[in-house]
């Protein structure tokens, strides 16, 4: 079965003035998919964000979303997407509920109201207070949910949970799963290692303007290099750990009983060798997606 495609972006250029922001972006989202979109501070999320929803116009490049140019039919996407602006700024007097009842006459595929009020107390949106009164992570609230309004094939979340607090973090990811569950794609941007890692079904690493990984949330973990703890019950020779093409001895300790190794890929030889002598106590130490990705911001604050 072919996978429908949501988004496509096909060497994407954007420039402020001498700013290259976008540096030949390409990137595909399936539809249906949890898309967690990484990437260090002034990457280029937002920028590419934006250009999806034509509110900026690229350079160069061709964008597609489920099936439309955004240049040629903006109101067209904007009626098919649910966006979270990164910073969304409501002005006027409105209260959440107002607020709220305004966008929503604007949309098509109009969520149910009672449902909607429903989200917004989950994650404690105050609907009668003025947004202008509210404090920055009640503001968020408000605009996650007014990406909620209607009931959209795809949604673009630029930072969800930015500024909430850890509970409410969590409803807005078991909100957006449940969401993805009924069949929409999601298409979130973050900088939280761990809520990608929670959630995203695949992952893209954006760095300067070009995608630098792009891969499934679970092969990315697997990829991982994995620290393992070995205690044995007499001394060791590390001559035939030191033969195993993925294993970096890290330590041994004086009595040649505890080492500590680094294996990268396949736990295969590893095993295979420690079979062969009195094994105490085995530890291995998955990495999260936070430490496979530090690597990613490292090297950006590297160049
Ligand atoms: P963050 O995680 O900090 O929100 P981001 O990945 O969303 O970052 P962008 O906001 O897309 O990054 O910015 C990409 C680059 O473009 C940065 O170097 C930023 O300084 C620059 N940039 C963004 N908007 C403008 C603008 N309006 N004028 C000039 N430069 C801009």
């Amino acid at each position: 079965m072919m996978t429908e495609t949501a988004i496509t972006l096909e060497n994407v250029h954007k420039y402020y003035g001498k700013v290259h922001a976008l540096r030949g972006l390409n990137l595909e989202v399936h539809a249906g998919e949890i898309f967690g979109f990484l990437g260090p501070n002034g990457a280029g999320k937002t920028t590419t964000i934006r250009c999806m929803l034509d509110l900026i116009r690229p350079n160069q490049g061709r964008i597609k979303i489920l099936g439309v140019d955004p240049q040629k039919h903006p109101q067209e996407v904007k009626q098919k997407v649910g966006y979270l602006p990164g910073d969304l700024r409501i002005d006027g007097d409105f209260t959440a509920r107002s607020f709220l009842k305004h966008v929503r006459k604007l949309r098509k595929n109009k969520r149910n109201w009672e449902d909607l009020l429903t989200l917004g107390e989950r994650i404690g949106v105050s609907f009668d207070q003025r947004i202008e009164h509210l404090s920055q992570g009640n503001r968020q609230k408000v605009g996650f949910l007014q990406s909620f309004v209607s009931e959209p094939p795809l949604m673009m979340l630029d930072e969800p949970t930015l500024g909430l607090d850890p509970l409410i973090q969590q409803e807005v990811l078991n909100i957006i799963r449940e969401e993805a569950n009924k069949g929409t794609t999601i298409f979130f941007s973050s900088h939280i290692l761990s809520e990608v890692q929670k959630i995203a079904d695949r992952v893209g690493i954006i760095r300067k303007g070009v995608l630098v990984e792009i891969a499934e949330t679970d092969e990315l973990l697997n990829r991982a290099i994995n620290q393992a703890t070995v205690q044995f019950s007499e001394a060791v020779d590390e001559s035939q750990f030191n033969q195993l093409p993925n294993i970096k001895i890290l330590r041994i300790n004086d009595d040649h009983q505890l080492f500590t190794l680094e294996v990268s890929g396949e736990m295969d030889g590893l095993i295979k060798t420690l079979a062969k002598f009195p094994v105490r106590d085995l530890a291995i130490h998955r990495p999260s997606l936070e430490q496979v990705f530090l690597k990613y911001y490292k090297e950006a604050e590297e160049d």
